[in-house]
């Protein structure tokens, strides 16, 4: 018995919600008593990755080195990973909550004959059946899913999940599969952007600006705070409508949801359709010179004055730390 993970990559990298992944199918395995927790990794991974996966839990890696698996060919990712999932004998499969990672895992649900459970928040509840809580409308409400198939595949949603860190390196074996032409037939190609290195989907902190900036050529306190911070940059929709800032970095409803373990939002009212892409986020501060402003009431802590006079010395205090 084994429980599988998939795990996705960026340019050789493998990304840290897939950590997370194979953190928590870790603590299925321990709770479950599946056992084995195995990564399968696909297309062109650096070799001291692949190892890596182990501090987060796992006790293998099964890695398909084909290039052409690199990115985005979701069918030929749902065909190896279910080829894995057959020869493991596994019954559960564990990945990221994402675009890819929805899209692998419902191909995979049909392949292997799967029940799905996607924006999980923590482990099931198997007292009774095999209960699954799942974050909905936007991290506003939970529900809790029954799943009564033999074989599950479980997505987990970003930053619900503790990082393991203290695991021993993994096996590492190479993984056979036979994957048909035509499964490469389509790709995706990526179009998460990083904004200097941190990319904002991934990101474990954002610092954020709205239309109280004023314009864009205030940005650089932003950009100055995100870099002391190592936080990736965000801002509010009509930011990004007015060319302000490039549309990858529109935080909310209709733009990228984050959770990231602090969200910082400076001259951002907190529309509800804001919110609805940042209330995930473990820790709220919010900086806007309007006591009045919405998003106080999400926040955790909030800073009342001008964004021009806060941000400076907030980021020469963080810097002086
Ligand atoms: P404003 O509402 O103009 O707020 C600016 C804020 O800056 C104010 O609170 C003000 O007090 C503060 N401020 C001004 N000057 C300063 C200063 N010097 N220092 C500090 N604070 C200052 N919006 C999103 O962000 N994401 C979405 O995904 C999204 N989707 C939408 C979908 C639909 C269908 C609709 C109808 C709207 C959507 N919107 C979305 C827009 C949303 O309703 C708000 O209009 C938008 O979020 C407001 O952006 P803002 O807070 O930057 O601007």
């Amino acid at each position: 018995m084994s429980v599988l993970v998939y795990i996705e990559q960026a340019e050789g990298k493998i990304k840290k919600t897939s950590l997370e992944a194979v953190s928590f199918a870790s603590a299925l395995a321990a709770k479950t008593g599946e056992g084995d927790v195995i990564a399968v990794a696909l297309g062109s991974v650096d070799q001291a990755e692949l190892a890596s996966v182990g501090k987060a839990g796992a006790t293998k890696l099964l890695h398909a080195s084909d290039s052409r698996l690199d990115a985005g060919v979701i069918q030929a990712h749902a065909t190896a990973v279910a080829q894995a999932f057959e020869k493991t004998g596994s019954k559960t499969v564990v990945l990221a909550k994402s675009s890819l990672g929805d899209a692998v895992a419902a191909r995979l649900a049909i392949k292997v004959n799967a029940g799905l459970v996607s924006n999980v928040v923590e482990l099931p509840n198997t007292d009774s059946g095999y209960i699954v809580k799942r974050s909905i409308y936007t991290g506003k409400a939970f529900a809790e899913t029954s799943l009564t198939t033999e074989n599950k595949i479980l997505a987990i949603k970003k930053n619900a999940i503790d990082l393991k860190t203290d695991g021993a390196d993994a096996a590492v074996e190479s993984l056979e599969v036979n994957i048909p032409d035509s499964d490469f037939g389509s790709k995706i190609t990526a179009t998460e952007r990083a904004t200097g290195e941190v990319l904002l989907p991934e990101a474990d902190i954002v610092v954020s600006g709205g239309r109280g900036m004023k314009g864009p050529e205030n940005w650089g306190m932003i950009e100055d705070l995100a870099k002391t911070l190592g936080a990736a940059t965000g801002c509010s929709k009509p930011v990004s409508d007015i060319g302000w800032r490039p549309h990858h970095e529109h935080v909310g409803q209709t733009g990228v949801k984050v959770a990231p373990s602090l969200y910082v939002a400076i001259g951002i009212s907190g529309a509800i359709q804001h919110l609805a892409g940042v209330n995930s986020s473990k820790c709220i501060v919010v900086i806007n010179k309007d006591p009045e402003a919405p998003f106080f009431k999400a926040a955790d802590y909030g800073i009342v004055g001008d964004a021009f006079e806060v941000v400076p010395k907030l980021n020469e205090a963080l810097k002086a730390e």
